[in-house]
C-alpha cells in the first residue's frame, strides 16, 4: 500500500512516500520557502538528490508540484494508487490520545486547538486540506504530537495553578515529541525482547524533551503546556521562573510578546553561548575552551541530568535509557557529559562502543545497572505505520 508521510510547517512542506508494510520509503523530499521569495523544493529518488528552483505561492502549489513529479518519475501511475496519507499534527489536547482518521470533525477540533499550538496547528491544517482537495480518494490520518502522552496521570500533568485555569482554560501539561518517544519505545521492545519497558527516552534535537516510559506508556515528560518547558534547547530557554518576564520588560523596555520571542527564539544555546543555536559549533568552541561555550554545554548537560535522576526515582526499575535527535544520535561528547554524571546511579559508559556511528547501539558497559542505547527516531515511519494501521 502507497502511504505518504506529511509534515507541513508554515512555509515548508516535508514529505515521505513509503511502500507500506515493508517501509520502503519510494521518494522523499522537502519543500521549502512557501509563499516567500526564492522558494525551491529538493528531491531523493534511490539515493540521487534534485533540487529546483520554483514559484511555490502556496501549499496548494507544492502539492500540486509534488503530486506531478510522483507521476513523471513513474512513483505512481495515477494518483489513485496513494491510498493514505499520514499528516503530523503538533497539539490533539486532551481530546486524542491515539492517530486518528482526518474527518469534519477532527478538522474542527484541529482548528479550535490552534488557540494551544498557533504557530503550528494552522499549518498543519493548510497541509492537510491541500492534499484533501488534490489527491481526494486518499483516507487521511492525523498523527497528533500529544497523543503518546495522554497516558500521563493528573498529578504529573497539572500545574499547581488555579484548578478552574485548567477546567475552563485547558492549562495543564500536554507534552510533545510524542512521535518520537513513541517510536523509540516499540523500538525498545524489540531491542529488549520485552512488551512492558521502563525507559527514560532522550530525544535531543535542536527542540529537546525526555519522556519517563512505564510499561510502555508515557507517565511524564519535560515539555508542557507548550514546547518551550523543560531542558535547554537550541534557542529555547526551558524552565524558568515566569516573574523574570515581568522584570525584563520593565529592564529592557519591551512588551510581552519581545521577550516571548526571546524566550523562544534567541535563549537556549544561542542566548547563552552567544555563538551559536548549532549544538555542533558550541561542541567545537568547547573543545577549544571558549568559556561560554564551556558553560552552555554544562548548563545543558546538568539540566538533562537532573530530569534523568528525577525520572529514575519515580519509574523505580529502569531497563533502559536512549538517546536519540541530532545530538543524542550524533554527539559522543554530550552523551559521554550526561552518562559521566549519572555514575551515582550506578550507569557507566563504554567509551569505545559510544564512539561508534549506527543507527541502534549499545552505549553503556557491562557493570552498568541501566543499560543506554542510541536508537535513531525516525518519526516519518512512525507516521506511515499509524496510517497503515488505520487506513489498511
Ligand atoms: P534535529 O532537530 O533532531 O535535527 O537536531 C539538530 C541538532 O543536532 C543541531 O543542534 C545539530 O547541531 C545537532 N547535531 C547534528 N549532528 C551533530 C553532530 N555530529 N554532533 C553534534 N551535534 C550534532
Amino acid at each position: 500500500m502507497k502511504i505518504l508521510s506529511v509534515n507541513a510547517g508554515s512555509s515548508s512542506l516535508k514529505f515521505q512516500m513509503y511502500e507500506m508494510p515493508y517501509e520502503k520509503v519510494l521518494i522523499s523530499g522537502v519543500f521549502e520557502r512557501i509563499g516567500l521569495k526564492d522558494s525551491f523544493y529538493t528531491l531523493k529518488i534511490d539515493g540521487n538528490k534534485v533540487k529546483k528552483q520554483v514559484n511555490l505561492e502556496d501549499h496548494e502549489k507544492a502539492v500540486e508540484m509534488l503530486s506531478d513529479e510522483l507521476i513523471n518519475n513513474n512513483i505512481v501511475s495515477s494518483l489513485d494508487e496513494i491510498k493514505a496519507i499520514g499528516h503530523r499534527v503538533v497539539h490533539g489536547g486532551d481530546k486524542y490520545s491515539d492517530s486518528v482518521i482526518i474527518d469534519d470533525d477532527v478538522l474542527k477540533t484541529v482548528e479550535d486547538l490552534s488557540k494551544l499550538a498557533p504557530l503550528h496547528n494552522p499549518a498543519n491544517l493548510i497541509g492537510i486540506k491541500a492534499f484533501m482537495k488534490k489527491i481526494s480518494k486518499a483516507v487521511s490520518v492525523a498523527i497528533f504530537d500529544t497523543a503518546f502522552h495522554q497516558t500521563i496521570e493528573k498529578e504529573e500533568f497539572l500545574y499547581s495553578t488555579p484548578y478552574e485555569w485548567y477546567e475552563k482554560h485547558q492549562v495543564r501539561k500536554y507534552g510533545f515529541h510524542g512521535t518520537s518517544h513513541k517510536y523509540i519505545t516499540s523500538r525498545m521492545k524489540d531491542v529488549l525482547n520485552k512488551e512492558d519497558v521502563n525507559l527514560i527516552t532522550c530525544h535531543l534535537g535542536n527542540g529537546a524533551s525526555l519522556c519517563a516510559v512505564k510499561n510502555g506508556e508515557s507517565k511524564d515528560t519535560t515539555m508542557g503546556f507548550t514546547p518551550n518547558a523543560g531542558l535547554i534547547m537550541g534557542t529555547r530557554s526551558g524552565d524558568i521562573d515566569f516573574t523574570l518576564i515581568l522584570h525584563v520588560m520593565d529592564e529592557e523596555e519591551k512588551d510581552l510578546n519581545e521577550v516571548l520571542n526571546d524566550l523562544n527564539k534567541k535563549s537556549g544555546f544561542l542566548g547563552i553561548s552567544k555563538i551559536s543555536s548549532d549544538s555542533r559549533e558550541i561542541e567545537e568552541a568547547y573543545l577549544n575552551n571558549d568559556e561560554k561555550a564551556v558553560l552552555t554545554q554544562k548548563m545543558y548537560v546538568k539540566r538533562i541530568v537532573s530530569y534523568i535522576a528525577k525520572y529514575f526515582v519515580f519509574l523505580k526499575e529502569v531497563d533502559a535509557i536512549t538517546f536519540s535527535g541530532g545530538i543524542g544520535e550524533n554527539s559522543s561528547l554530550t552523551r559521554k557529559m550526561i552518562i559521566e554524571e549519572l555514575q551515582p546511579l550506578g550507569i557507566y559508559l563504554d567509551e569505545t562502543l559510544n564512539d561508534k556511528r549506527e543507527d541502534e547501539f549499545l552505549i553503556s558497559n557491562d557493570s552498568s545497572k541501566v543499560k543506554c542505547y542510541v536508537i535513531k527516531t525516525d518519526e516519518e515511519v512512525m507516521i506511515a505505520k499509524e496510517t497503515y494501521r488505520l487506513a489498511k
